[in-house]
């Protein structure tokens, strides 16, 4: 009888500590510890694993008028509860670029993205796994795939494609600025004068070749072009002055006869004047300049 008194006045209940503290009272020790290591076990979407980081114990006790607090000692422990996350960093050139959650996807990235840009660029292109204690944001594989094209892949194959284009374009230049001189301006034609050569009838160095021929001689056009001068300029006497499509421009000058006028196209080899001695000249002869960009060039250099 007086153990039926006790029983009625006196539960078994479970102290629980966390770490030799007291955080309350339950009565079914087993459950908790289930719950507790399900939640450890749980692999969510993105976790590696958790961790309980505090020791807990339970002691029996019998206690009277003591409340219970099943859910505060279950929200307590799971606090001490750490959790690890992990995904896969997709890289390139070494950094990580995005994340996805799986192995596979990643691994599937990595081999579609190689087959599909071998021919364009060399991809340094890998993945790695890490790990966070906090949730790592990741993308589905379309997302991620159209993420690494727009910012990083796209970029590069443009930069390369420019590169390729610049060189294209640099090439083509250098080849028609070498191609300038497509005919001679007069057939024979005995140099009388270099580029650069002082004489006593100039007050400066010569700014081009000069051609010694009979008079009335044919002056070809020396490259095609479009004529921007045809008249008389001082000590040049007669001359035509053609600007060609490369940007060069080529004077003819001392000429006795003009068959050309301002704006008329020529083709290389078309007959554009006639030698001559007008202006500062002693002779009959062709004074052959060619200038870029205001600047008189050798033209024997393109001869
Ligand atoms: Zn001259």
């Amino acid at each position: 009888m007086i153990f039926a008194i006790f029983l009625l006045k006196y539960n078994i209940l479970y102290e629980v500590t966390i770490d030799g503290e007291v955080i309350g009272y339950i009565t079914d020790k087993n459950e908790i510890e289930d719950e507790i290591n399900n939640y450890i076990e749980s692999k969510d979407k993105g976790v590696a694993f958790r961790n309980l980081e505090v020791e807990t114990e339970y002691k029996p006790k019998f206690v009277s008028n003591k409340e219970t607090n099943r859910e505060e000692v279950l929200d307590k422990i799971k606090e001490n509860i750490s959790t690890t996350y992990t995904a896969y960093g997709i890289t390139i050139d070494g950094n990580i670029q995005t994340y996805v959650s799986t192995e596979e996807e990643a691994d599937k990235i990595v081999n579609d993205l190689q087959n599909e840009y071998k021919d364009k660029l060399a991809l340094d292109i890998g993945v790695k796994q890490i790990f966070e204690k906090e949730v790592i944001e990741t993308l589905d594989e379309t997302t991620a795939v159209s993420k690494l094209k727009s910012e990083n892949i796209d970029v590069k194959v443009a930069k390369l494609e420019e590169e390729a284009k610049q060189a294209e374009e640099s090439k083509k230049e250098e080849e028609s600025s070498k191609v300038v001189v497509a005919v001679r301006p007069i057939s024979g034609g005995t140099i009388t004068s270099r580029f650069g050569e002082r004489s006593s009838i100039r007050s400066s160095a010569h700014t081009g070749l000069d051609l010694a021929a009979p008079s009335g001689t044919p002056i070809k056009a020396a490259a095609s072009g479009t004529v921007i001068f045809s008249g008389t300029s001082g000590s040049y006497g007669k001359i035509v002055k053609i600007k060609c499509d490369n940007g060069y421009e080529m004077w003819y000058a001392h000429c006795s006869k003009l068959y050309v006028s301002v704006g008329q196209r020529v083709s290389a080899g078309d007959k554009i004047a006639a030698v001559g001695s007008t202006g500062n000249s002693t002779g009959p002869h062709l004074h052959f300049e060619i200038r870029k960009n205001g600047k008189a060039l050798n033209p024997q250099n393109f001869m």
